[in-house]
């Protein structure tokens, strides 16, 4: 098959400048391991180009610190077409292609050439040769065969039920023993494991729009906790933060979708340029000698926009700080899950020093990043003592500070009892939406067409409306999102919109979506979400952060979820190492689910959208959490019994029991 695959041997490839490039990656393998790896990926290639390609295999390693395999990539631009451009032999096969491609879209991905999408590392597969052969795969997949993908690599097909997951994906699970970062780059450059983020890996990314819902829940709840009168918008507020990248470049729309002033340092400037190309960010300035002013006119004439301030966030912090201005929302959003690998710059660095330490000196970049982080983190002590709320997005800055030698930031001294500071979902989004279920619902519109696209909002819009008797203010934030989503043209790639809803909204939402699709008034749509969820992620310092029975050093509920959603027949199922957070600090999982109009979608919809919600849920409930309590109790009001909820012991019994 590789014989068919790659028939032919394609010419060295040129790589257009325009596109950014990931840095060289750490490589730590003795030379026995070297020549392992370049045999490694030797194995996808047919024998007779052997020669030719060792030697590149290798210096790609030496250059790279992996092997991308780069001569493999298809020519030209990658992205997201039409449903019916794609050839399969299933519409599932079809449909996984496009998801694919629209994670590997320039538009997109991170990094195109080396497979990122977003979040610094998070790679759809380890090569180009990996890519070629998933594809051939699904377009041969049919509706009684599952692909397997293990870290990116094809197993094969198997076969399996109608109603079985035609893809199931896991991507960098290890074994405890070496479930730590050394022993996990050793294992990329190897060519064995693949970094699958959340929805990079799961193939279920849909562009920054992705994010900007989430985070503009957060930062709406965020200035409910700050109080005043920023209930429902962020007027005269001003949002601190870092990073214009993948995800972290949702901040600013964000902060100006709920009304605020957000101001957002990003040191690479080819991703400022991508923002404000997008109208992301509104301006962007490289001093602050003019930034500083600008911020505070729009403040005082309460003006919702984006600033992007091309630096490090040390710098505008400490900019801020002398200039005495009051931040009342901060936080971080540079990569610090993949903290020494490139995904914190330190202060003393531009960003292209940055990227040549990183090759030629990581030990050297290990200690500034860690300076940096100390000073940095000085700075958001500073802004606090003076009024700022500060949390964590989430991106691991507490740990990496506390691991750079900041203890005093660990609650009790041990970072396992979180941090003196809370991160985003201990305090925000934890309590008042992943608790009650709600949480990244997804869908991309197949067939490309924007009027599929408007179709599906207004019936989703419907459906929001008709909860009107429930009271709940994240039903109204949901239905008001819509429309904002709209009006500020958030479509990066396909034709996809992301909708936080509960179980019932969920459900209710993809039978309805699933009947349209039937009367033929929209093409097919694959609904998803991002594995950061109620029950999808495991992850002690962020999705289950405010989870406090001690389970928080669990992962069954991810891992139960991504079974539980295998075994109802959702079409796509992954489950990865270290999403978010960086390796060992999480396992997380998702789902695709196409519907193509057909009864046997809505007997899997009944059933799937209510586990992979409900379990969350559930086991929230049993963490004692109360909103998790007052939504499985709602349940099992239609379901009776079918919960175990916690008898919550008496604190006075149990303090006099050890008094
Ligand atoms: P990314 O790597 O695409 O973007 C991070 C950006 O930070 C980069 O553009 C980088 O140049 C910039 N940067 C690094 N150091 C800097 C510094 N000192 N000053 C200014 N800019 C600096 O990653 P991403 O996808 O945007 O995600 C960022 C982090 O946020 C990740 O760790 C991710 O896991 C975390 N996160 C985000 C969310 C969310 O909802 N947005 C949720 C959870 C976690």
């Amino acid at each position: 098959m590789l014989e068919e695959v790659f028939a032919k041997l394609p010419a060295p490839f040129s790589f257009d400048s325009r596109f950014r490039r990931a840095p060289k990656r750490a490589l730590h393998l003795s030379p026995k391991e070297k020549r392992l790896a370049v045999a490694n990926a030797l194995r996808y290639v047919p024998k007779k180009f052997h020669e030719a390609m060792a030697v590149e295999f290798a210096r790609e390693l030496e250059e790279r610190g992996r092997i991308y395999a780069y001569r493999f990539r298809p020519e030209g631009a990658i992205a997201a077409k039409p449903i019916e451009a794609y050839e399969g032999a299933c519409l599932a096969g079809k449909a996984i292609q496009l998801m694919m491609d629209n994670n590997l879209d320039f538009e997109i991905a991170l990094y195109p050439y080396e497979l990122v999408t977003y979040g610094e590392t998070g790679q759809v597969c380890q090569n180009w040769l990996q890519y070629r052969l998933i594809q051939h795969y699904l377009k041969r997949l049919k509706e009684d065969e599952t692909l397997v993908l293990q870290s990116g690599h094809p197993l094969g097909l198997f076969k399996s039920p109608r109603n079985a997951p035609r893809v199931i994906i896991t991507n960098g699970l290890m074994v405890g023993l070496y479930d730590n970062d050394a022993c996990f780059q050793k294992a990329q450059s190897l060519g064995v494991a693949n970094y699958g983020q959340m929805t990079a890996g799961g193939l279920m990314y849909i562009g920054p729009q992705g994010i900007v819902h989430g985070t503009y829940n957060t930062l709406l709840i965020a200035g409910r906790r700050i109080g005043g009168s920023h209930s429902d918008n962020l007027s005269g507020l001003l949002y601190v933060s870092s990073g214009l990248g993948g995800m972290s470049g949702a901040q600013g729309k964000a902060a100006k979708m709920a009304g605020a002033v957000g101001v957002v340092a990003e040191v690479d400037p080819s991703r400022i340029q991508t923002r404000k190309a997008q109208g992301w960010v509104d301006e962007v300035f490289d001093n602050l000698a003019d930034l500083i002013p600008r911020l505070k006119t729009a403040r005082e004439h309460k003006e919702a926009v984006a600033l992007a301030y091309q630096g490090n966030v040390v710098d505008l912090l400490e900019g801020l700080v002398k200039a005495a201005v009051d931040v009342d929302l901060l936080s971080d959003q540079t990569s610090c899950h993949a903290v020494y690998e490139g995904g914190y710059c330190p202060c003393d660095l531009s960003f292209d020093e940055r990227t040549q330490m990183l090759a030629h000196d990581p030990e050297g970049f290990r200690a500034k990043v860690d300076r940096s982080l100390k000073k940095h983190m000085s700075l958001v002590e500073e802004l606090v003592s003076r009024g700022s709320y500060f949390f964590d997005y989430g991106n691991s800055f507490l740990k990496s500070c506390y691991d750079a030698g900041l203890h005093h930031l660990a609650r009790e001294g041990d970072p396992l009892q979180g941090f003196i500071y809370p991160s985003y979902v201990e305090e925000l989004l934890g309590p008042e939406l992943f608790d009650y279920g709600y949480g990244p619902f997804r869908w991309v519109c197949l067939s490309g067409r924007e009027e599929d696209l408007e179709k599906t909002d207004q019936l989703a819009y419907e459906t929001i409306l008709s909860y009107k008797d429930r009271g709940r203010y994240q039903d109204q934030d949901n239905a008001l999102w819509l429309k904002l989503a709209k009006k500020h043209q958030l479509v990066v790639g396909s034709k996809a919109r992301i909708l936080y809803q509960d179980a019932k909204g969920r459900r209710e939402i993809a039978l309805r979506f699933n009947d349209l699709v039937r009367r033929g008034e929209v093409g097919p749509i694959m609904l998803g979400r991002d594995h950061h969820d109620t029950g999808g992620t495991d992850s002690p310092f962020r999705e289950t952060a405010n989870i406090k029975d001690g389970s928080q050093m669990m992962a069954e509920m991810a891992t139960q979820c991504f079974a539980g959603n295998a075994a109802r027949g959702m079409t796509m199922v992954a489950l990865h190492n270290g999403g978010g957070v960086g390796i060992g600090k999480s396992i997380n999982g998702g789902f695709g689910m196409l519907l193509d109009g057909s009864q046997e979608v809505d007997e899997i919809l009944a059933m799937a959208m209510d586990w992979d919600v409900m379990c969350g849920v559930s086991r929230r409930a049993f963490a004692g959490n109360p909103h998790a309590r007052q939504a499985a109790e709602a349940f099992l009001a239609e379901r009776p019994g079918a919960i175990t909820l916690p008898e919550t012991a008496n604190p006075h019994l149990i303090d006099a029991l050890f008094r």
